[in-house]
């Protein structure tokens, strides 16, 4: 059995005859922060669906809490404590930011969602303030926050993030970072994916780096920062 909460073993992914992932193998233990950098392209985002089944790994194993779940349906996957903040966050336009929260209750039903909801607001005062309002007409930065607290609103053990920093203003971005921060003190796993290194690294435990399909590199976030290969390809050479 795996010791890791969630395993990646050996994994292929493909779009037609395009090999995306090639014999990925990660880990992520419960109560990390790990975080997957790469260049546009690499397969960043094939990986995380790859996690959600779509698209299939064909070679390799996916477990999560020790458990194979490669082959299992997406909302079986949801449903056993993983949740994804897609890339462009996919928040419902036409809907409030509390109809938005309520939404991410699916996976487990509406049972604790008064509770979570108030929690959200707690974390996120920004969204109390914007309940009503329909979640289109948001700032970047805030239907960000919106994407992170549905899917909070799941419960998950693990949360997964694709390029949250991606398009915001600086400032957004520093404060989306501190809320990851808090996030896993609340007990939250995080897996992040990541384009700003320099950001990425300096939060997560550690990292992996993901050229063409590859990991070409792991460490702690502090290595990959004082690793020249990386400093070269993903901080500018600073
Ligand atoms: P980005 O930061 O630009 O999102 P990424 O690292 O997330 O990049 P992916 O989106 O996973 O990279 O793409 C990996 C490779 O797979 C790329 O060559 C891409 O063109 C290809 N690819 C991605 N999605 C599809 C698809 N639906 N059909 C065919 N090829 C795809």
């Amino acid at each position: 059995m795996s010791e890791h909460l969630l395993e990646v073993r050996g994994i292929d992914a493909y779009y037609g005859p395009i090999q995306a992932l090639r014999e990925v193998s990660l880990h992520v233990d419960k109560g990390e922060i790990v975080t997957l950098i790469g260049a546009n392209g690499a397969g960043k985002t094939t990986l995380l669906n790859t996690l959600f089944g779509n698209p299939r790994a064909l070679v390799g194993h996916i477990l999560f809490r020790g458990e194979e779940i490669t082959r299992l349906p997406t909302y079986q996957i949801a449903k056993r404590g993983l949740a994804l903040v897609p890339e462009g966050r996919h928040i419902f336009p036409g809907m409030t930011v509390e109809e938005n929260l309520v939404m991410g209750t699916i996976p487990v039903g509406m049972e604790h969602a008064d509770e979570d909801r108030q929690a959200m607001f707690e974390l996120f005062p920004r969204l109390e303030e914007r309940r009503d309002q329909r979640a289109g007409t948001l700032s970047g930065g805030e239907q960000q926050m919106l994407a992170i607290a549905r899917a909070l609103m799941a419960r998950p053990e693990m949360i997964l993030l694709d390029e949250p920093s991606l398009g915001l203003a600086p400032l957004v971005v520093k404060r989306i970072f501190e809320v990851l921060r808090e996030i896993a003190g609340l007990g939250k796993t995080i897996f992040l994916v990541e384009q700003n290194a320099n950001h990425a690294l300096k939060l997560a435990d550690r990292g992996y780096v993901l050229v063409n399909g590859v990991i070409e590199l792991q460490g702690s976030g502090k290595e990959l920062l004082g690793n020249p290969q990386v400093r070269q390809a993903y901080l500018g050479g600073h």
